[in-house]
């Protein structure tokens, strides 16, 4: 038999062939990465808001579109990058100690500013740490032209099904995603609302969803507008960027006073309305009932006008990281505009909805509602069209959205406690990727002198795109925002990998070698214990140690981190970085807002719904000790109180067994050693005890007791059958051998 022509011998020839095609596609592929990291050496990407151009396109260095399946293979090789890096050996990312609060400022790391790039904030234990990452990394990773990437197997998944737009799904597949149901692993979950805590808790390391857990903190008015009057009171100077705000019944008496003192014209909202719904003016306060749930606002009577027009601008901003946090805004948005000619509010025009309202759903209602296709005209126009007007009225564009950004960072930042908070809690082992990334629509209102206020949050900003200038806007946002997230850092199958090994593991009670992931991916996790140790208590010098010893005692590399912020000053698009702030000078400025939970709990409630409170529980009290009293005099003695658990009595042996069970459970439980000298030793003894309980006859004597006194149970009968059938017939099983 000729064996060359054998199926088994052609078989071996195609894996040969197989393996030595795959050894030299890795060999590329490794000369290739070196050679484009040393390209990114040379020239670092320096990106700068470009509002010259009107559009303000991705600058040329960046792809426009990039699939996510496209970009994956590169970054699973970090190894390959850091064998190019110069210098810097690996993607580090380097924590730096500091004061954050009150004069505070953070302490500069290790690095020197040239070779280091502040990527974010951290607070731990009273202190906030800048999180600054080596520019060689933020400009290796991500370097690789797009043309040169090869595909990778694994197409990243979606589930859109809970979002009521089909642009996100028909976005998604011209990226490369692959569209899927919410039953199966997806990457990425984007939902129209806010998804429950057990969604949350239940994702995977690789997946991701479009919305932060107790983001609702900004998006909702009368929550918006208690962070932000907490903020103001500890802030005085820095947080004047919403009109005046007072939540009613709550607030009314401070309301009331001040629209005695001031004559101005108020604003009424309902607590949690949108899109201009019970919106009214009015001059006189006492007009509302004292018991209506309403949010007060002062007027901005002089807003700018565009064309005699009012408008507010919508600012798309994503958020990618609360911990640290990390705010991207979008160089394009929309301003929408009042339909009727604007006049200061009198209590004859009050009344028009369509001169004081720019909601969108109010005044696509009314027939002056213009449609118009280029960018000086129509009730929607593009934030390039409104740059362009403002640089023809000879106004300082640069500023105004320095302002701005400085409104929108603020407004995260009344809210970070509660963010980080819950991110935590919800996600305690997501250590691979961000677990969510959001993009909020801010509602910003301008006035005359270009002062931008902050109106409201939307958590799930429409992507209707009815009109020309809504998919010119949507369209590139939607697309920038799914290139711009880490999804494609986290490799599915190796995290899939991972946890199922761990699970086995911790079934069979091995104790392994992967760590259970209990590493965020924060800043602060490899080093945790340790920054925690020193900064415990801050107020103390004598327990602390000095702290610039500290900041480079606490230097630390984190990896994914590292990789995220990376990736993502890679991917920008039209997206500009505003948090942690390009302008290094503003970093020290914004360290102070972290420090707000030292000052006062988020959670702290006003003065008077604590009254209240007080109140109500002192009445119940009252009333369950009254009825208690009555029914110990009807009955003869007091009632079990209904609200108290009942405690089921198990028997004891399966108390005994539910208790080792859960011992067992325990993550860290491993056997003892055991030493074999002294397990044949038990084993010699509980021999011996098994001869000594036959020979003194003790089983026998206990059986013919209990036989006696008429204490046998079925079981003994049944497990002792010869016993039994000797003392029926009636011998003395004590004597019987
Ligand atoms: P909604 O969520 O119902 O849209 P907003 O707070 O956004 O409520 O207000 C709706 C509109 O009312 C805004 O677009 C803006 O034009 C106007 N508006 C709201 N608050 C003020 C204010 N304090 N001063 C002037 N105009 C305001």
């Amino acid at each position: 038999m000729n064996l060359k022509n054998s199926k088994f011998y052609k078989r071996i020839q195609e894996l040969r062939h197989f393996s030595k095609e795959k050894i030299r596609k890795d060999r590329e592929q490794r000369s290739r990465v070196t050679r484009a990291l040393d390209m990114a050496l040379s020239e670092q990407p320096h990106r700068e808001r470009d509002w010259s151009s009107p559009d303000h396109s991705p600058t040329r260095s960046q792809p426009v579109i990039s699939s996510p399946r496209r970009r994956l293979k590169k970054l699973r090789s970090p190894k390959k990058k850091a064998a190019g890096l110069k210098g810097s050996q690996s993607p580090d990312y380097r924590v730096a100690g500091g004061q954050c609060s009150g004069d505070g400022s953070p302490l500069p790391g290790l690095m020197s500013a040239s070779e280091a790039k502040l990527q974010g904030f951290i607070q731990l234990n009273n202190k906030c740490y800048r999180v600054e990452c080596p520019t060689s990394t933020v400009s290796a990773v991500g370097a690789v032209p797009d043309d040169e990437r090869t595909p990778s197997e694994t197409k990243s998944t979606i589930c859109v099904s809970n979002s009521r737009y089909a642009m996100i799904g028909r976005i998604s597949k011209t990226l490369g995603f692959k569209l899927v149901k919410e039953s199966k692993l997806w990457n990425i979950l984007w939902s129209d609302s806010f998804p429950g805590v057990e969604l949350f808790k239940n994702m995977k390391r690789f997946q991701q969803i479009n919305h932060f857990p107790g983001m609702i903190e900004i998006c909702r008015k009368d929550l918006l507008s208690r962070n932000l009057n907490r903020m103001l009171k500890l802030y005085p100077h820095d947080y004047k960027i919403f009109p005046k705000t007072w939540m009613l019944p709550a607030d009314y008496g401070d309301a009331l006073n001040y629209s005695l003192n001031h004559k101005r014209t108020f604003i009424l909202k309902p607590d949690s309305g949108a899109q201009g719904r019970g919106i009214w003016l009015t001059n006189d306060l006492k007009t509302i009932g004292p018991h209506e749930r309403l949010i007060c606002q002062t007027y901005v009577h002089r807003p700018l006008l565009i064309d005699g027009y009012k408008f507010d601008l919508r600012v798309y901003t994503l958020i990618t990281s609360v911990d640290p946090l990390r705010i991207f805004v979008y160089n394009e948005g929309l301003a929408r505009f009042a339909t009727n000619k604007y006049v200061e509010p009198t209590p004859g025009n009050s009344t028009d909805l369509y001169m004081h309202l720019t909601n969108y759903s109010v005044n696509k209602r009314n027939s002056h509602y213009e449609l118009c296709d280029n960018d000086d005209c129509g009730s929607k126009r593009k934030l390039s069209a409104i740059n362009n007007w403002m640089r023809r009225h000879n106004y300082d564009v640069e500023e105004f959205w320095t302002n701005v950004d400085d409104v929108i960072i603020k407004t995260v930042l009344s809210a970070w406690p509660v963010l980080k908070h819950n991110y935590h809690a919800c996600f305690p082992g997501h250590d691979k990727i961000q677990a969510c990334f959001e993009i909020l629509g801010f509602d910003i209102l301008v006035d005359w002198k270009l002062k931008p206020y902050i109106l409201e949050v939307n958590h799930s900003p429409s992507f209707h795109t009815n009109e020309q200038v809504d998919r010119e806007v949507k369209r590139p946002l939607i697309r920038d925002t799914l290139n711009l997230v880490s999804t494609v850092l986290a490799d599915k199958k190796q995290i899939m990998r991972e946890d199922r090994k761990r699970v086995k593991q911790r079934l069979l009670k091995i104790r392994g070698d992967p760590p259970a992931p209990k590493a965020r991916l924060t800043a602060g996790s490899a080093s945790k214990a340790k920054i925690n140790a020193k900064t415990a208590n801050p107020a103390n010098p004598e327990g602390g140690t000095n702290p610039v010893k500290e900041t480079e005692s606490d230097s630390v590399v984190i990896g994914p981190l590292a990789q995220q912020v990376a990736w993502e000053e890679n991917h920008l698009g039209n997206f500009r970085r505003i948090m942690p702030p390009p302008d290094e000078s503003k970093e020290e400025y914004y360290t102070r807002f972290y420090g707000q939970t030292n000052q006062v709990s988020i959670f702290a409630e006003t003065a008077a719904s604590k009254k209240r409170e007080d109140l109500a529980r002192k009445m119940r009290l009252q009333i369950e000790e009254k009825k208690a009293k009555q029914e110990q005099m009807l009955n003869g003695r007091p009632k079990r109180d209904p609200r108290k658990r009942q405690t089921a009595i198990l028997p004891r042996a399966v108390r005994e067994k539910n208790r080792i069970n859960l011992f067992r459970l325990k993550e860290n439980w491993t056997p003892g050693f055991i030493s074999e000298a002294e397990e044949r030793l038990r084993h010699t003894w509980l021999h011996m005890r098994t001869e000594s309980i036959k020979t003194l006859k003790i089983t026998e004597n206990i059986y013919f007791t209990l036989y006696e006194s008429g204490h046998l149970t079925n079981t003994d009968m049944v497990v002792y059958p010869h016993l039994y059938h000797n003392l029926q017939h009636g011998f003395d099983i004590r004597e019987y051998p």
